[in-house]
């Protein structure tokens, strides 16, 4: 059984875990009209440090204004809201869940309702299981498929789209594998259930264009920056599916799986079997961030007590 955190953030104040609870006919239980966004906080050298806080934060708003939803605080606010509630758990480690919601206000499609705000944080470990980051997970391509650009758009982290995910995870899970890849409407490669994609190449990483329906994920922006910095080169490309199967590596990436790499998609092993070393070199260079041993150029460390 799951031990909740005992404080959460809900609608401006901080409050027990338990209190922050809403109507059942709110506006988003019927029509998946959240908004959301996940984000670590990692134990660094210098303290407690959220990981990109402030681009989590923007991407909330962007994806709020996606959907026309007004959003009643401002990125300062959510950020302080994050830092509040791990300080008051007494996290370092975690994980943060900022959501922002269509609440209770009417019951047709297009309603204004008040858009309701919480931020939860708890322990998390390792997205995709424990040793996963070391040993590397089984992936299959899903027989679901992405939804197509100008259906819902997948640039917004809403909490609809994950009735997509919800499918590509749980047929994976049920078949025996650790997650599930699906394909775009184009039948090219699109993204991991919860994770954007690598492929290595002769040492250079491919990854899948924003194009091919996926969440523009700030892991992956990431591992961009971090790899261009050390000469490792970057190609943003359509990837069609049989690529998975001659690639020397592959891994998946997101704020939960970190950087996980694939040994096998649909029963065909991946390079060596475990993560190659393009594929470490990227873990090494991205946990260093955490252990002070890769620089902080871009300021993406936001201290918790800043
Ligand atoms: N794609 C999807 C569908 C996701 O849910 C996530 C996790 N937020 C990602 C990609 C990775 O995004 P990020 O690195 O910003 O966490």
């Amino acid at each position: 059984t799951m031990v909740y955190p005992e404080w959460i953030w809900h609608n401006g104040a901080i409050k027990p875990w338990a209190d922050a609870t809403t109507h059942v006919m709110s506006h988003a239980i019927h029509y998946g009209s959240s908004v959301f966004e996940g984000i670590r906080s990692y134990d660094t050298p210098k303290g407690p440090a959220i990981f990109r806080l402030t681009d989590h934060n923007r991407r909330l708003m962007a994806s709020a204004r996606i959907y026309d939803m007004p959003m009643p605080y401002s990125v300062d606010q959510i950020n302080a809201a994050c830092r509040e509630v791990l300080k008051k758990n007494d996290l370092g480690k975690a994980y943060l869940r900022p959501v922002a919601f269509r609440g209770l206000g009417g019951f047709g499609l297009s309603a204004d309702t008040p858009t309701d705000v919480a931020v939860a944080a708890w322990k998390m470990g390792a997205y995709l299981g424990d040793g996963v980051l070391e040993e590397g997970i089984d992936a299959c391509v899903s027989s679901w498929q992405r939804f197509a650009p100008n259906t819902i758009p997948a640039g917004a982290k809403a909490g609809g789209n994950y009735l997509s995910g919800q499918l590509v995870a749980r047929e994976a899970r049920r078949l025996g594998f650790g997650e599930g890849i699906a394909l775009a409407s184009t039948g090219l490669l699109s993204e991991g259930a919860g994770e954007n994609l690598f492929l290595v190449f002769d040492g250079a990483l491919h990854t899948t264009p924003i194009s091919a329906a996926l969440l523009n994920g700030i892991t992956r922006n990431t591992i961009m920056a971090l790899a261009r910095e050390v000469g490792i080169p970057v190609v943003e490309r359509d990837i069609p599916r049989e690529y998975l199967y001659l690639c020397d590596e592959l891994f998946m990436c997101g704020t939960a799986a970190e950087i996980t790499p694939i040994r096998s998609v649909d029963g065909r092993q991946v390079g060596i079997g475990r993560a190659g070393p393009v594929t470490r070199r990227m873990q090494e260079l991205f946990f260093g961030l955490f252990n002070g041993k890769t620089e902080d150029k871009y300021g993406w460390l936001e201290y918790v007590d800043a």
